[in-house]
C-alpha cells in the first residue's frame, strides 16, 4: 500500500464519525432564521407558509434564507417569517397596505390594539354567536368587499347547524352577538391563518369603546357566551383560556348552573 492510499483509507474510516458529528450539530443547534422552511411556487415571486391559500397549484419547500437570497418577497396574505434585521438580505415589508397581524411579540394581550392600523368594516349581517357578515369599503391584501367573518379563538354553542339541534345557550350567544355587532362599525385584526376551509375570514373583531379598544372575541368568552376554541393555535390562546376559567368560576352565561 502506498503512502497516499494509507492516507485515504484513514480518511474513509473517519467518515462515520464525521457524519455523527454533523448530525449532532444539526440536533443541538437548530433553527437559525435561515433554517426556517417556507414555500415557493414555480411561477410566483413570493414565499409562503405551508398552508397559504395561494399554494394550491404547486409548492416547493426551501429555507427562508434561500428564498430571500433568490429574491422572493414575503406573501402579504399568509405573512411568513422574515429574515432578522441583522441579515443583509432582510427587507422590511411594514407599511401601507399591510394587514394588521397580531402574531408578533408586541401583541401580548388582546387589549393592546391600534384601531387605526386595522381594517374598518361594517357588520351587515348576523349568522350566529361567532360568525357575522361584514362590508369592507376599501378591501386590500386579499380581502373582498363582502366577507363572512369567523371570529378567532372562540366557539359559541351551535344554532344554525342544519342537522343538529340548537345547543344550550346557543340562542343567548347568538342574540348577544347580534345586539352588540349588527349595524356597528368594527375593526378587524388577523393572526396566522387568514381563512378557514370554508373560505371565511378568520379575524379578531374590535369595537371602539370610550374606555379604549375592546376585543369582541375576548368579550364573548369573558361574558360566558363562548368557549375558548384552542384546536388551532392563535396569539391570545393563553389569555382566552384564562378568560374561560374566570367565566366558569363566576358561573357566567354558559356556566350558570341549572338546565
Ligand atoms: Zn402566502
Amino acid at each position: 500500500m502506498s503512502k497516499n492510499m494509507k492516507g485515504r483509507s484513514r480518511f474513509l474510516s473517519a467518515l462515520p464519525l464525521l457524519a455523527v458529528l454533523v448530525l449532532a450539530g444539526l440536533l443541538f443547534f437548530p433553527a437559525a432564521d435561515g433554517d426556517v422552511t417556507v414555500y415557493v411556487t414555480n411561477t410566483g415571486t413570493r414565499y409562503h407558509l405551508e398552508n397559504c391559500s395561494s399554494l394550491r397549484r404547486s409548492k416547493t419547500a426551501v429555507t427562508l434564507e434561500a428564498a430571500v437570497r433568490s429574491g422572493y418577497e414575503p406573501c402579504g396574505i399568509c405573512r411568513p417569517p422574515e429574515l432578522s434585521a441583522s441579515s443583509s438580505a432582510a427587507r422590511s415589508s411594514a407599511g401601507e397596505g399591510e394587514l394588521y397581524r397580531v402574531n408578533k411579540a408586541e401583541f401580548s394581550s388582546s387589549s393592546l390594539a391600534v384601531l387605526s392600523r386595522m381594517v374598518k368594516a361594517d357588520v351587515t349581517g348576523h349568522v350566529d354567536g361567532d360568525t357575522v357578515r361584514v362590508r369592507i369599503d376599501r378591501p386590500f391584501a386579499g380581502l373582498k368587499v363582502v366577507e363572512t367573518i369567523r371570529m378567532i379563538g372562540v366557539d359559541t354553542p351551535e344554532t344554525v347547524h342544519p342537522s343538529r339541534p340548537v345547543e344550550r345557550f346557543g340562542k343567548e350567544a347568538s342574540d348577544y352577538t347580534k345586539s352588540r355587532l349588527l349595524g356597528k362599525t368594527v375593526y378587524l385584526a388577523f393572526d396566522w391563518d387568514f381563512r378557514d376551509r370554508y373560505g371565511r375570514l378568520l379575524a379578531y373583531i374590535y369595537l371602539d369603546a370610550p374606555e379604549g379598544p375592546r376585543c369582541f372575541n375576548a368579550a364573548l368568552i369573558q361574558e360566558g357566551y363562548a368557549h375558548a376554541y384552542t384546536r388551532f393555535a392563535f396569539q391570545f390562546m393563553d389569555e382566552f383560556r384564562a378568560l374561560e376559567e374566570d367565566a366558569r368560576r363566576e358561573k357566567r352565561g354558559l356556566w350558570r348552573s341549572g338546565p
